[in-house]
């Protein structure tokens, strides 16, 4: 049984410009702290992918710190940002539907005093009123994400941008640009609005285990892992480098042509399941193209998966992270109603789908939703 890929936002399967980057420096085996060639060869490889993630972004390669992933990324920001702005304010303004990467940083330091406001983004649009009259009443920083894991809404960044410069309170902005890199064309959208922004390679035809942050020149973060100093003193560890190497060949390889297939197989996928008056599409009105959240009424979403796995067919409800969390609070902050996120399923789209492949999962899904039902 051949096996049908929807869940491309939990992660993506590696683009071959990533293996072959990994088959190309598996024999660099040197240290790249190392002086002698061994080291300075696997340096070469580090900094050309930095350069290749900085051009996706276009921003300066020394703005790009590599992580070991996405979740490391939002807790060296958040954490960090926290140590640098605490005797400015103690208060930090973020989403409602954010990443538990961002949201569980965010919880141990309202748990130690801090004043957490969390701003509405139901219907998967940010409430920029309320981001602003909250920002008048002073801010440390603000961490609100690109693009939504479970809904795939994207959310204003040059607005927050201009609300926080406007507010005149000085907050620092970072963004969990996880699932929102390189799914939108305009690529100084993130360097141009935000300060620091956290990235993962698998989310975008990398591997697992390497992350990036982004992080504005002059913005002195005090580091989070200690040691030997590495990437510019603020993430020590040695340096993974073939997923490194495989992180800058697919930031090269992610262009408009892979973002306009993933476009045309998503209008395709929502014309299917419009077509159904049993299924109901969470379309917020500014989204990526690569997540797309529907519920199939009647039917409980691990019900679903599971019937659906029996065949070949991977999706997801809600995100991979929350599988087995219970009920999603991204879902319920879109203002999505219990039953709903009950049965609600997430198809994520990645480069390698196509129609056919569509079309099978539409009707697995409507039989299988049938079948149930009865
Ligand atoms: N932020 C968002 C929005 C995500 O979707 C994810 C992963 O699903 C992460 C952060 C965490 O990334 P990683 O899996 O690389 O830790």
């Amino acid at each position: 049984m051949n096996m049908i890929y929807f869940d491309s936002a939990a992660t993506t399967i590696p683009c071959e410009n990533a293996a072959e980057a990994i088959k190309n420096t598996f024999e660099s085996f040197g240290n790249p702290s190392s002086i002698h060639s061994a080291g300075l060869n696997a340096k070469k490889i580090i900094d050309s992918a930095r350069k290749s993630v900085a051009f996706s972004l276009s921003c300066k390669p020394d703005e790009i710190i590599f992580t070991g992933c996405g979740s490391e990324s939002n807790n060296q920001a958040i954490f960090g940002l926290a140590k640098l702005r605490i005797r400015r304010s103690k208060r930090i303004i973020t989403s409602d539907s954010e990443h538990p990467s961002v949201s569980s940083p965010i919880a141990r330091l309202e748990e130690d005093g801090w004043e957490i406001v969390r701003i509405s983004t139901k219907n998967g649009a940010l409430d920029i009123k309320t981001l602003e009259s909250e920002l008048a009443k002073g801010c440390a920083f603000v961490s609100i994400m690109l693009a939504n894991n479970e809904t795939g809404a994207l959310y204003d960044i040059a607005a927050v941008r201009k609300a926080i410069d406007k507010s005149g309170s000085g907050a620092i902005f970072h963004c969990d640009g996880v699932q929102g890199y390189l799914k939108v064309a305009d690529k100084r959208l993130i360097s141009k609005n935000c300060d620091l922004a956290s990235f993962s390679a698998h989310k975008i035809g990398g591997v697992k285990g390497v992350g990036a942050l982004y992080c504005k020149s002059g913005i002195k973060l005090p580091p989070f892992i200690l040691g030997g100093g590495q990437e510019g003193g603020l993430r020590s560890g040695t340096e993974n480098v073939l997923g490194i190497a495989a992180f800058g060949a697919a930031a090269e390889w992610f262009d408009s042509s892979v973002r306009a297939h993933i476009s045309d197989i998503y209008s395709y996928l929502t014309q299917l399941f419009s077509k159904d008056p049993n299924i109901s599409l969470h379309i917020p009105e500014k989204h990526i193209d690569t997540v797309l959240s529907i519920a199939v009424k009647g039917v409980r979403s691990e019900v679903m998966l599971n019937a659906l796995s029996a065949e070949g067919i991977c999706i997801s409800a809600g995100s991979a992270c929350s599988a087995r969390k219970g009920i999603s609070h991204a879902l319920g902050a879109f203002g999505l109603p219990k039953e709903e996120i009950e049965s609600t399923l997430r198809i994520s789209i990645g480069a390698h789908n196509t129609t056919d492949e569509c079309d099978i999962l539409f009707q697995k899904i409507t039989e299988t939703a049938n079948r149930l039902r009865r």
